[in-house]
């Protein structure tokens, strides 16, 4: 099995990923219903009962919903959490969970790979993402994928994890004048634009702007609002980032794209 990176889906209403490297198959967060979450599985021909271990970063339907019929078909799944986010879970997820629980902002080890939960500002109980370190293999060297989604703000923490990623998913969530213009409640877009709701367009490109050095190479743009953002807007803003690191590669994943994005 040679190293691969699929994004089956990153957007408000579900992320969920899934990374081949070291032998290891691992799926970060389940956030797609189980029909959606089968169909997508079926594109890059895996089966659910082949993934070794999935990593959820938060209790948010949009991050787990898909976990009971992941749970259906592959019964003795390793589920990765932190306590406070597998108790929440275990509040909605009928099964029997085969839970591996860790304590946020340590490393630990599934099938001889790396994994590094990094602490996000977020409205949930106890947030992460996760850094996974990707051992060489037919020839190509090491390197870090990075799943950051849902952060009310770029932290120190968050800044240096982003520095350290060779393929890095980050989210690019709102254009601010589409959700001032949107007709959501007030109280809602205080909450996404407050400290723990979701990182802004501008908010992503000033955080990559103000890196001094970083090595990431390829860069998805995720988690964006369907009503309140457009790719367009991202791809325009991410123009002064381009200028500033040629060898980066950027790709905005579309909200309303049912295909896996795949690197390999
Ligand atoms: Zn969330
Ligand atoms: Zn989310």
């Amino acid at each position: 099995m040679a190293f691969a990176f699929h994004i089956l889906g990153t957007s408000s209403s579900g992320n969920c990923s899934i990374l081949e490297a070291g032998g290891t198959r691992l799926m970060l967060d389940a956030g797609f219903q189980g029909p959606r979450l089968m169909a997508s599985l079926e594109k890059i021909s895996l089966e659910a009962r082949a993934i070794d271990a999935v990593l959820i970063t938060h209790e948010h339907s949009d991050h787990c919903i898909g976990l009971g019929a992941l749970l259906r078909q592959n019964p003795l799944l390793k589920v990765f959490a932190n306590r406070e986010t597998a108790r929440r879970i275990k509040e909605s997820v009928k099964a029997d969970v085969n839970w591996q629980l860790f304590e946020t902002g340590t490393t630990f080890e599934v099938n001889g790979l790396q994994i590094t939960s990094i602490p996000i500002p977020h409205d949930a109980a106890d947030p992460v993402g996760f850094a996974i370190d990707c051992p060489p293999e037919e020839g190509r060297p090491s390197k870090r994928v990075t799943w950051l989604t849902d952060l009310g703000h770029a932290t120190t923490v968050v800044k240096h994890h982003v520095a350290l990623a060779d393929i890095l998913v980050l989210e690019a969530n709102y254009d601010d004048e589409m959700l001032d213009l949107s007709k959501r409640p007030q109280s809602l877009k205080q909450r996404i634009r407050g400290n723990f709701g979701h990182l802004s367009n501008t908010q992503a490109r000033d955080l990559l702007l103000g890196l001094k050095e970083w090595q990431t190479t390829e860069l998805y743009l995720g988690h964006l609002s369907k009503e309140c953002n457009r790719i367009i807007i991202i791809d325009e803003m991410m123009n002064e980032v381009r200028q500033r690191k040629t060898d980066l590669r950027i790709t905005v994943v579309d909200p309303l794209e049912d295909n896996p994005v795949s690197l390999w």
